[in-house]
C-alpha cells in the first residue's frame, strides 16, 4: 500500500513518528507520506523511522487555505523542507491557528462551556507543532462539555456553532505558490469532503499539480469523478487514508486507501522533472 495523507503528533494525529511508522508498517503500507497540518516539524523523524523500517518515504504537509470562507486542504509532496520561505510561511499559518484557539476559547466562555485553551497553547511555538479545533474538542470533553470529538464538532467547533470562529489566510493561489518554491507539489486534499468542485478549474489555472482522488471519506462516485477531473485537467493523481491514529476516529483508511503504484510512479517521475 502507498498511503500519502498520515498525520503525526505535530499536529492532531495521536502518533508519534515510531509509533504512526509501526502502525503504518503493519497495516501493510510500503511507501508513506506524513501530512501534518501547516508544519513539517514531524518530517525529518518519520523519515528516519520509515527508513529504519525499510519504508520508501516521501515528505510532505496538508496547508490550509481559504476559499469563499471554507477552509480548503492542500497537501504538498517531494517540498524542500528546509526552505526558509516555507518557514516563514509556515510559522504565520501556525500563529493564526494559536490566536484562533485563544479566540475559540472566549467565544466558548461566552456560550457557557469554558475550556482550558491555555493548556493548548503551552506548546512551545518554536517546536514547530500546529494547534487547531480536535485539540479544543479534546478541552471540551475533558471539562465535561461534550462526550466525544464528534459531539464536540456537532455542539461547538463546527461552522455555525457557538465556538465557531471563521479562518483567516492564504488563498489557494498562495500555498499553490509557496508549494511550489519550496520545490514541491500541491494536490487538492479530499475534494469529496470540500464539496467546492468549481474551486478546482482556478487552482488548476494557478498552478494545482494535483487531485487527491483516493481518500478515506471518499465514496466509489466520488473516485471515479475526481478521476474523471484528473483526466480532464491533464494533473497527477495523490491518495491516501487520513489516519489521524488510535483514539482518533480516523482509523479506519490505514492499509486500505491508498495510491495505485502506476500513479505513484507517475506522480514521483513528474515532481522529479520538475525539479
Ligand atoms: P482546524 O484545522 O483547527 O480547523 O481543525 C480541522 C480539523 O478538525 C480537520 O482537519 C479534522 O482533522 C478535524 N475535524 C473537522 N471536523 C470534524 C468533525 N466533525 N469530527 C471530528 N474531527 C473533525
Ligand atoms: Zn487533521
Ligand atoms: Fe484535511
Ligand atoms: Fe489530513
Amino acid at each position: 500500500m502507498i498511503d500519502l495523507h498520515l498525520h503525526t503528533t505535530a499536529s492532531d494525529g495521536r502518533s508519534g513518528p515510531g509509533a504512526l511508522v509501526a502502525e503504518a508498517s503493519a497495516a501493510g503500507c510500503r511507501t508513506i507520506a506524513v501530512t501534518d497540518h501547516d508544519t513539517v516539524a514531524g518530517v525529518a523523524a518519520v523519515r528516519e523511522a520509515a527508513s529504519a523500517a525499510g519504508l520508501a518515504f516521501v515528505s510532505g504537509i496538508e496547508m490550509t487555505a481559504v476559499a469563499e470562507g471554507v477552509d480548503v486542504h492542500i497537501l504538498g509532496y517531494f517540498l524542500d523542507v528546509t526552505d526558509p520561505a516555507l518557514a516563514t510561511f509556515l510559522r504565520a499559518q501556525r500563529q493564526r491557528r494559536r490566536d484562533r484557539v485563544a479566540a475559540m476559547g472566549d467565544r466558548l466562555r461566552a456560550a457557557g462551556a469554558p475550556v482550558d485553551v491555555d493548556q493548548i497553547l503551552a506548546v512551545p511555538e518554536d517546536s514547530g507543532r500546529s494547534v487547531g479545533r480536535p485539540a479544543v474538542a479534546q478541552a471540551l470533553i475533558v471539562a465535561g462539555h461534550a462526550t466525544d470529538v464528534s459531539d464536540a464538532f456537532a455542539r461547538y467547533l463546527s461552522e455555525g456553532r457557538p465556538g465557531y470562529l471563521t479562518r483567516g489566510g492564504p488563498t489557494p493561489a498562495d500555498v499553490i505558490a509557496m508549494l511550489r518554491a519550496a520545490g514541491g507539489v500541491s494536490s487538492v486534499a479530499h475534494p469529496g469532503k470540500l464539496r467546492r468542485d468549481h474551486l478546482i478549474g482556478p487552482m488548476v489555472a494557478a498552478g494545482l499539480d494535483a487531485i487527491e482522488v483516493y481518500h478515506s471519506d471518499h465514496s466509489v462516485a466520488d473516485v471515479v469523478r475526481y478521476q474523471a477531473m484528473v483526466d480532464h485537467h491533464g494533473v497527477m493523481v495523490t491518495g491516501g487514508s487520513d489516519y489521524h491514529g488510535p483514539g482518533s476516529g480516523r482509523t479506519e483508511g490505514l492499509g486500505l486507501v491508498g495510491l495505485p503504484p502506476v500513479a505513484f510512479d507517475r506522480l514521483a517521475d513528474y515532481a522529479s522533472r520538475r525539479r
